[in-house]
């Protein structure tokens, strides 16, 4: 076996202890003669899949009683329409945050809706920091605020969060959930596509507060409104079972290594590894404001692009792979999910420290 040291933004790496159990399960599962994907999701062993999944998350996550969990297919994207379709339901108004490419996204579908508002924007300097946000700058009257708690593309993260009263905040969390530990209180809802730091690509988890439920807009398709997964146990039809499956045995690996506080305090540990040999670099530099800096995904540029390239082939001969930026920040991204081991990150770093040699 080969693993690559694979720091891919997503679909990205998943813990080797899950890959091999599931492996270990796949075409017998507990006995029951066929595999995850093969059974019915109403069946007793699919019921303990998912209730057990859910059960995990609540805990790691510490989610309060009047929080529903959803499991639901369509991507964080889908999540764009499904916010505003749920969640517009007094004066059709919302304050967003633009803070990168999937920012404005969500903002271009919440559009199609009702009134949406930027309230803050880092578009002037290509996204390389968190605008300051102030309660004054939120619409009284608005459904919702919309942020972006970790920007995958660009690198930067919410190290704090806005204070929107009793308006309820809404966090697109698609990159950083279950990175770091947050007072879910604090929301109204979050959302997060599984296939960066959670599971495989196909589930999007849901975290909703139950009054926010239930006032969806009369367009709202069934499988759109979320009354229709809380209702059903997100079984109303037939959920991403293998998906959900694979995103259960992630949380229980994170309940096993400490739960969410010590992968928090490991995370710091794996982004200053790296952040302190950016700071040093005369060749490599990182693209964000300090006090922005996410955890997860840390884009880095030399400033010449031959020599970036130079650097993403020879590092992948050497087994660090998928570390080419996005053509949005161009250079280098190392995306250091959870399932990112710290030697991972101490390899590039001595890889980079070699390199800075050979070719400065
Ligand atoms: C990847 C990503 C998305 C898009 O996720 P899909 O599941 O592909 O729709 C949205 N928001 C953030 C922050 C992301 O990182």
């Amino acid at each position: 076996m080969n693993r690559a040291i694979n720091f891919s933004a997503g679909p990205a790496v998943l813990p080797l202890e899950v890959l091999k159990k599931a492996q270990e399960e796949m075409i017998d599962y507990r006995g029951t003669g066929m595999s995850v994907m093969e059974m019915s999701h109403r069946s007793k062993e699919y019921e303990a899949i998912i209730g057990g999944a859910e059960q995990s998350l609540r805990k790691l996550m510490s989610i309060p009683a009047n929080y529903k969990v959803l499991f639901v297919q369509g991507g964080a994207s889908q999540q764009f329409a499904m916010v505003p379709l749920n969640l517009f339901s007094a004066a059709k108004k919302a304050d967003y945050v633009l803070t990168g490419a999937w920012a404005k996204k969500a903002i271009s579908e919440g559009k199609k809706f009702g009134t949406v508002k930027v309230v803050a924007s880092s578009e002037d300097k290509n996204f390389s920091y968190i605008p300051k946000l102030t309660p004054e700058m939120f619409s009284a009257d608005a459904d919702y605020v919309h942020i972006t708690t970790n920007n995958t593309i660009y690198g930067t993260l919410f190290y704090e969060l806005p204070n929107t009263g009793k308006i309820p905040l809404v966090a697109d969390m698609s990159s950083n959930i279950l990175s770091q530990e947050y007072d879910i209180s604090k929301f109204g809802l979050i959302y997060a596509g599984a296939q960066k730091n959670a599971g495989p690509a196909g589930v999007t988890i849901v975290i909703v507060r139950e009054d926010l439920i239930g006032h969806a807009l009369p367009i709202t398709p069934t499988m759109m409104d979320y009354k229709v997964y809380a209702d059903e146990g997100s079984m109303y039809n037939t959920p991403p079972c293998y998906s959900i499956y694979i995103a259960g045995l992630v949380f229980e690996w994170l309940l096993a290594k400490g739960g969410i506080a010590a992968m928090e305090k490991e995370n710091k540990q794996k982004a200053a590894l790296l952040y302190d040999f950016l700071d040093q670099s005369k060749m490599f530099k990182g693209t964000v404001e300090k006090i922005s800096r996410s955890l997860m995904n840390i884009p880095f540029v030399t400033g010449n692009e031959e020599l970036d390239n130079k650097f993403i082939s020879e590092a992948s001969k050497k087994g660090l792979k998928q570390l080419k930026g996005h053509r949005s920040v161009g250079g280098m991204r190392a995306s250091i999910y959870n399932a990112m081991p710290r030697e991972g990150v101490e390899t590039l770093v001595a890889f980079m420290k070699e390199f800075e040699k050979a070719n400065g």
